[in-house]
């Protein structure tokens, strides 16, 4: 009988490939797309991908964000791809350009500077902007006020795997607020000074961490004596005067990259070119302070921060370890690094030595596993980091 057969077999053996349940009920979620007419083909990539592997079944929405306006031939060909709504939305100078106490001045030779020293998308203008408006702005846009959810897509990017469930219902059950599938290191010239300011926002606050912040440690542990202030090699923590001031000009004040307050960052960070997560807290004030105090150092055209280092420290210094889902099951493409299932298995996982030392019990322990540990990503690329 059919029964004892699929007793002995995999399901997909005796029935076929099931298509997946559709009509449970939907999340408040959309896709969210930033984009420019001109990178139209990479949208159409991403949007086949995306329909073919979840989205034909599930229908959720899309939200198009510009900074300018998509013409006719961009909305057109995008709906021939999808049957989802659409909706297309213009960021206005509010949430894209720099903030207005900003000096131009300032701005443009910072921005400058950093195209003479080559870093990477450093003098390009429009890419602070955007790397500002997915850090502090994008869910501030009025098209993503009635959503709680968003789920990141990129032009050019692909997925290989058939996603049967609703990743968005599956991190409300499980009360994850951010999920990743690649975590990779930043380059450190383009962050030289966000570890500096970040982890003044976590002491500033008196956040303790939840086992997620060490994470983005070179080292697990603060070194335990700290240098005397009479040591040459003695740096001083970031003054509260600075932290606290109001807005200059926004310019970074000079001081030293090397000092770190006893912790040094290991440049790891979420990939945020996909990420799914919930725009509550984003919204929140606790995330809202971070921001505001990242920008008012200026870093965000001083230097070259992107928005997946500022998710990721934010993170570190708001959210625990349990927070946070890691979609290993996902097959992801952007550009040159991927995320491959096949190289995860869900066995054979090694242990993330600074998990040893976090002080969390039993439970999480068995969850930090489940959600953290990942084997050595493919050689061939380069892929990922394993943030230890
Ligand atoms: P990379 O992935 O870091 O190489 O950067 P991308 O060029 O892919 O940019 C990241 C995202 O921001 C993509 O969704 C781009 O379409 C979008 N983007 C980058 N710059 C601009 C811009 O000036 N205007 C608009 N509307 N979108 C932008
Ligand atoms: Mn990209």
């Amino acid at each position: 009988s059919i029964r004892k057969i699929s007793e002995k077999h995999d399901k997909v053996f005796v029935s076929g490939c099931l298509e997946p349940q559709v009509n449970a009920p939907r999340a408040n979620a959309a896709f969210v797309v930033l984009a420019r007419n001109q990178e139209l083909e990479g949208v159409i990539q991403s949007v086949k991908s995306i329909e073919r592997h979840f989205n034909r079944w599930f229908h959720y929405p899309y939200v198009f964000l510009n900074d300018g306006d998509f013409n006719s031939t961009f909305k057109e060909t995008v709906l021939n791809y999808t049957s989802a709504p659409v909706e297309w939305g213009k960021i206005g100078p509010e949430l894209w350009d720099f903030p207005d106490w900003a000096d131009p001045a300032v701005t443009k030779e910072g921005i400058a500077k950093q195209g003479d020293a080559a870093i990477m998308y450093g003098g390009m203008e429009s890419y602070h902007h955007m790397c500002r408006f997915y850090s502090g702005s994008f869910y501030k846009h009025e098209l993503l006020q009635k959503y709680e959810w968003y789920w990141r897509l990129e032009p050019e990017i692909k997925y290989f795997c058939d996603i049967t469930y609703d990743p968005f219902i599956h991190m409300i059950r499980e009360k994850k607020t951010y999920g990743f599938t690649i975590a990779v290191k930043e380059l450190k010239e383009t962050v030289p000074n966000i570890f500096r300011y970040a982890s003044a926002y976590k002491r500033l606050n008196n956040l303790t961490s939840k086992g997620l912040w060490e994470m983005f440690l070179e080292k697990p542990e603060p070194s335990p004596t700290p240098l005397p202030e009479s040591d040459p090699k003695y740096k001083k923590p970031l003054p509260e005067e600075i932290l606290n001031s109001e807005p200059g000009k926004g310019a970074l004040p000079d001081i030293d990259p090397e000092a770190m307050e006893g912790e040094v960052y290991n440049m790891c960070h979420f990939w945020s070119n996909f990420e799914i997560a919930n725009l509550n807290w984003l919204r929140s004030k606790e995330y809202n302070d971070f921001f505001e105090m990242m920008d008012r150092s200026g870093g965000f055209w001083t230097e070259r921060w992107g928005d997946a280092p500022i998710h990721s420290l934010a993170a570190g210094a708001l959210l625990g370890v349990k927070d946070i889902h890691y979609f290993r099951d996902f097959g992801y493409r952007h550009t040159t690094i991927q995320h491959c299932p096949a190289n995860a298995p869900h066995r054979q996982l090694p242990r993330i030595p600074f998990l040893e030392k976090t002080t969390l019990d039993e439970k999480l322990r068995k969850e930090e596993d489940d959600y953290w540990a990942h084997p050595d990503p493919p050689k061939e690329n380069g892929v990922g980091c394993r943030c230890r």
